[in-house]
């Protein structure tokens, strides 16, 4: 097994066993599933998200319902597969009645997401929402570019002393029923091809 395949299965395997989330035992009792990431650990791009949903929690898979539908169209749009990126959120449990995560939930699950960076050394960071855009750009000691969503979506924050780019985007969920967003939207992922 490669070296990055080992260290991302040694990640899963401990998410499974996560018993300190105050989110595990309503996992346990749902059978349902951590969802910790898919695509490729050497993707350019990593898109981190929120936290999974109801689907995601059923199948393991991130964004693999209603916000995968849309996450999927844009991704076609500018000519990027699926298994060319990596695909993951801040929290790996479903949040009860998909609420939106604790600050103390992100801060339990963050050490995990750290890794992964990590272990696939991305270019690009794209963050989907407000929560993964307020996490990483805290993690690499950007406080002062942080602004609403609404102001710096789709722009590039350069990391200093390293290759990386933070690209701030909306979260899928808002072009569910919008599809003025689902334009906003692609104009923004256009500036990751
Ligand atoms: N919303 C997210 O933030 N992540 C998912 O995986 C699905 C929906």
């Amino acid at each position: 097994m490669s070296d990055k395949k080992s260290k991302m299965k040694a990640i899963r395997d401990e998410l499974f066993e996560f018993s300190e989330s105050p989110l595990y035992e309503e996992r346990i009792k749902n059978k349902a599933f951590p969802v910790i990431g898919e695509g490729s650990h050497d993707a350019r791009v990593i898109f981190i998200g929120e936290a999974p949903g109801k689907n995601e929690a059923k199948t393991g898979k991130p964004f693999c319902g209603a916000s995968g539908k849309i996450l999927d169209q844009l991704l076609e749009h500018i000519k990027l597969n699926r298994e060319d990126v990596y695909i993951t959120n801040v929290v790996k449990d479903r949040p009860t009645n998909n609420r939106d995560p604790k600050p103390e939930e992100i801060e339990l699950y963050a050490p995990f997401l750290d890794k992964q960076i990590g272990i696939i050394q991305p270019k690009i960071i794209a963050t989907l929402g407000r929560f993964s855009m307020e996490y990483i750009i805290k993690k690499f000691g950007l406080e002062e570019k942080l602004e609403p969503i609404s102001k710096i979506h789709g722009k590039k924050i350069k990391i200093p002393n390293t290759d990386m780019t933070i690209i701030p985007l909306y979260h899928p969920a808002v072009a569910v029923y919008n599809r003025n967003m689902l334009d906003d939207l692609k104009k923004d992922f256009e500036i990751l091809k």
